[in-house]
């Protein structure tokens, strides 16, 4: 599941430029049984299957050892978890500021309660609703996380401009063009063209602060009779 979402784009040439280091592990092989079992019936009855404490707990445990045996910090251990804080930039940027990190995965009914109580540091969901496992959910997580390395991004993307950045104050980017200045009898907006650079910059403000209240009003800062009448003329 990872080769293809690690192997392109933005992540890949990050790991080729040694920014960041990504390793995946089976769990598997922290089984001691000859079935390699991960999974097992839960207490209780009900349906779907919850995975077993020792395996990840093991794994973990394994991961840490290793990381202060190469004289390194020690993980911070996330579960991918529908139950958990709801990822957004501001828990990405705190994320980042740890040098290593452990994402554990779910799958079928989820993880048994007291590996969590045990393992792990902090439980982060990609939004609420819930997806087969804690893969694809562990993929954003990583991409968001790798394009905040200094040197990650190419010229061709520019983190500082994107929505929710600081240079945004956390609103969301206003709308982009590219060429023909013309199509399908729309044109772009004249400012574009001007190549004053002073008025495009204000604008592009206005353009990041109007969308922001008109999409996301709990994003924008308080209204002022400014903004008001600005959105109005929208
Ligand atoms: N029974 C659980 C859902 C299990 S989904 C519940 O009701 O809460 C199986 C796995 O997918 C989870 O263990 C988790 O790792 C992952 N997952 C599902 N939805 C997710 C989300 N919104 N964010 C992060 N991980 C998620």
């Amino acid at each position: 599941m990872f080769d293809g979402p690690f192997g392109a784009s933005i992540v890949s040439r990050a790991a080729r430029d040694g920014l960041v280091d990504i390793t995946t592990h089976q769990l598997r092989d922290y089984t001691k049984d000859r079935h390699r079992t991960v999974d097992d019936e839960p207490y209780g009855g009900g349906a779907g299957m919850v995975m077993k404490p020792a395996p990840l707990a093991d794994a973990v445990g394994d991961l840490k050892k290793q990381a202060a045996d190469a004289g390194e910090a020690e993980p911070h251990v996330i579960l991918m978890s529908p139950q958990g804080r709801r990822l957004d930039q501001a828990i990405i940027s705190h994320l980042s500021a740890h040098e290593s990190l452990i994402l554990v995965c779910g799958r079928y009914e989820g993880v048994d309660e007291r590996f969590i109580e045990a393992c792990v540091d902090v439980e982060i969901s990609i939004g609420d609703y819930v997806i087969s496992g804690g893969e694809p959910a562990a993929i954003v997580l990583v991409d968001a996380l790798t394009r905040l390395i200094p040197g990650a991004l190419g010229s061709e993307d520019s983190a500082p401009s994107d929505s929710f950045a600081p240079g945004l104050d956390g609103r969301l980017q206003g709308p982009v063009y590219t060429r023909p200045a013309e199509w399908d009898g729309r044109a772009v907006p004249e400012i574009l063209l001007s190549g004053d650079r002073a008025r495009l910059e204000q604008w592009r403000k206005e353009q990041s602060e109007t969308r922001t209240r008109q999409r996301r009003p709990d994003l924008a800062g308080p209204e002022t009779p400014e903004t008001r009448s600005k959105d109005r003329s929208e």
